[in-house]
């Protein structure tokens, strides 16, 4: 490909990407000047803030929140920010979904600057372009970037508390050497925040006689019930909600296939989940011991069919490649999705991985019009789309079996196997500086 690689919202043939450019400067300049120049220190300060902006723009407290929000983020990551003011490809929307996608991360992982520096370097490496017209990422990809990539520093926002299972000892080569005191007793039970992870569900009567369940479980369970209600919304053909009261009130059997996805040759590989994403070890844990049924991604990968329906391996590969429906800017999840035949396969295209991607059902309704047709590469699943008017543009696929998040699995195994020692010697000191001050008496 001698094209270089580039961005089609940034076309600069494309009357659009122009003027999408030229709105995106004006709005970053224009919330440049908006932003107060001192500090907000104070609830007063900011009702101030929003009533002067109110008044000479009409602008919401809302809007200018989540747009500050947006730009304090921005400035925490300095390689996204100099792309950002070069380029204008995220506007002040984009940046948004970034500050709530990262505002997840735990509280005290917030404060590390080891996050940013992870978190500004695959926001990079998913803001710079792969292929010659490729298409902006969806939220959906943005929002598992940003979770991937706090998933792989987690291990800093460890418990200073040694897990009650039992964790294995830190090895601290040149780090302080923490002492026996009778604290460890305290700290062998288990965590106060266990404690919240107990299952619970409110039952509240709502005004207009409505009632709202609001239901907790910890991740494992949640996935299972995820699958579940997604299942049956499949089955009965009806929004996730409908299918669960439907569930309740009058049961029907359910077959629901939950999928895991792991490397085999990665010590410490994450496993992914596909509506939940990265899952915690917890609930990884639970969930591979309820694994019926291991199936080998890269046979599945090459592996052919007469029939027209994918067999259930081709189809957990092309998921697990695709993640979500591949028409470009639909963001919905690919495990209920229709497998599309790129050559249909009455006209002889095969059943096969290299001539099928993930389609909902709308966007497969456009495709059998013809209002856009596609390649598919077939080693890395990005997607060739092209337009009835003669342009083309490229999507990349996102799911855990593509040769990218692959190798972004061996930055993850680095990455938390790092934090790790950071983390643990991190506790150890800080156990070891509190038995330090509990040894010099308060009054002398
Ligand atoms: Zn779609």
């Amino acid at each position: 490909m001698s094209q270089p690689a580039s961005w089609s919202v940034l076309n600069p043939q494309s009357l659009f990407s122009r003027a999408r450019r030229a709105r995106t400067a004006a709005e970053h300049e224009y919330w440049r000047i908006l932003r107060p120049v001192a500090d907000i220190n104070s609830e007063e300060d900011w009702t101030t803030v929003c009533t002067t902006i109110y008044r000479d723009t009409g602008l919401s407290k809302n809007l200018i929140s989540r747009n500050f929000q947006a730009l304090d983020i921005l400035d925490q990551l300095p390689r996204l920010k100099a792309l950002v003011g070069e380029t204008f490809l995220l506007d002040l929307y984009h940046l948004s979904v970034i500050a709530k996608a990262i505002g997840k991360a735990p509280t005290e992982l917030q404060d590390d600057d080891y996050l940013w520096k992870v978190l500004d370097q695959d926001l990079m490496s998913l803001f710079t372009p792969k292929r010659p017209q490729q298409l902006l990422p969806g939220t959906r990809t943005i929002n598992n970037t940003i979770a991937d990539a706090i998933a792989s520093v987690k291990a800093l926002a460890a418990p200073q508390v040694p897990s009650p299972w039992g964790a294995p000892a830190p090895d601290l080569e040149d780090g302080p050497v923490p002492c026996e005191d009778p604290a460890a007793t305290l700290r062998s039970l288990p965590p106060a925040e266990d404690a919240a992870q107990l299952s619970s569900l409110f039952i509240e009567q709502l005004e207009d006689d409505r009632v709202n369940f609001s239901l907790t479980v910890d991740q494992a369970t949640g996935t299972l019930l995820r699958d579940v209600i997604s299942q049956a919304a499949s089955t009965r053909e009806t929004s996730p909600a409908k299918a669960l009261v439907k569930q309740l009130l009058e049961p029907i059997s359910l077959t629901v296939n939950s999928l895991l996805y792991s490397a085999s040759d990665v010590d410490d590989a994450p496993v992914y989940h596909p509506a939940t994403g990265i899952l915690n070890a917890e609930a990884a844990a639970t969930l591979q011991d309820m694994v019926t049924r291991t199936l080998d991604m890269d046979a599945a990968q090459d592996a052919e069919t007469t029939k027209h329906d994918m067999t259930f391996p081709q189809r957990a590969f092309v998921i697990g490649r695709d993640w979500t429906c591949r028409w470009p800017g639909c963001n919905a999840p690919a495990t209920h999705l229709d497998g599309d035949h790129r050559i249909n396969h009455e006209d002889g295209g095969p059943t096969r991985p290299d001539n099928m991607i993930m389609l909902c059902r709308h966007h497969h309704n456009r495709k059998t019009d013809v209002q856009a047709t596609y390649l598919l590469d077939p080693v890395t699943g990005d997607v060739y789309w092209h337009f009835a008017d003669g342009t083309y543009a490229v999507d990349l696929a996102a799911g855990p079996l593509t040769p990218r998040k692959k190798n972004w699995v061996q930055t993850y195994a680095q990455r938390t196997a790092a934090a790790r020692t950071y983390a643990a010697r991190k506790a150890a000191a800080e156990e070891f500086e509190q038995y330090q001050a509990n040894l010099v008496p308060d009054d002398p």
